[in-house]
């Protein structure tokens, strides 16, 4: 019997953690930055509601459509290599056989145990064994396409309600320094998570996203600002 032995990992949960924290940096910055263009132009809080909202659905629908495509051809290529491994099973055991131990002997087995652990290894699940050691290939690493579709829409969603949020609560002479405050506070919070998650500093982390969250606030409430002067 062998004794489990757990210790903690955070190199997985990272991984997707820290996808979902840069993407919610994205929905608050798009979103806010509309808001301010749009706030600029001295349009009613309707307008500047209505472009909030519109901003969170198309970038929650882009979003989606984005990871769809690029995780469906990552999962059409995982395919490709599935088939051919199967095929090559099929044809030339042998030959299949001797290169899984030779994956083992290049990370640090000697040749004769290498081949029994390959030996012992396929006739458990030969496939599965070549595409974890060869391919790199694991259940739960699979590319799922609809799963990660939903997931980056509703992120996305999720962070864009932010400062639409601030818009709702904002008194009416204070809205476009309420949505600033909630934009570069939720950045700051979420760039030391991202830092934090990422084993960086966290300081660094939340200065660099306020950083950029301000300068494309600005930016777009400039052109609004411009827009505003020179059309009307
Ligand atoms: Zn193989």
């Amino acid at each position: 019997m062998v004794r489990r032995h757990h210790e903690k990992h955070r190199s997985g949960r990272a991984t997707w953690l820290r996808a979902a924290v840069l993407g919610s940096n994205d929905a608050i910055v798009s979103t806010a930055s509309l808001m301010m263009g749009v706030a600029a132009t001295q349009a009613p809080k309707d307008a500047i509601l209505v472009a909030g909202i519109a901003g969170l659905v198309a970038g929650a629908m882009s979003m989606a459509a984005g990871e769809f495509v690029s995780v469906s051809s990552q999962r059409d290529a995982e395919h490709a290599d599935i088939e051919v491994e199967k095929q090559e099973l099929a044809k030339a055991p042998d030959a299949e056989l001797h290169e899984l131990a030779n994956i083992y002997v290049q990370r640090g087995l000697d040749t004769p145990l290498a081949l029994q652990v390959a030996k012992q290894l396929s006739a458990h699940d030969p496939l599965g064994a070549h595409l974890r050691d060869e391919l790199g290939i694991t259940a739960e690493t699979r590319a799922r396409p609809i799963q990660a579709a939903w997931i980056s829409a509703v992120s996305f969603a999720v962070f864009a309600l932010l400062p639409v949020l601030a818009l709702v609560v904002a008194p009416a002479t204070l809205r476009m320094p309420t949505i600033a405050a909630v934009t570069l506070v939720s950045l700051a919070s979420l760039g030391a998570l991202g830092g934090h998650l990422g084993g960086a500093s966290k300081l660094r982390a939340a200065v660099r996203v306020t950083l950029g969250g301000a300068l494309a606030m600005a930016v777009t409430a400039a052109i609004g600002y411009l827009l505003n002067v020179t059309v009307v």
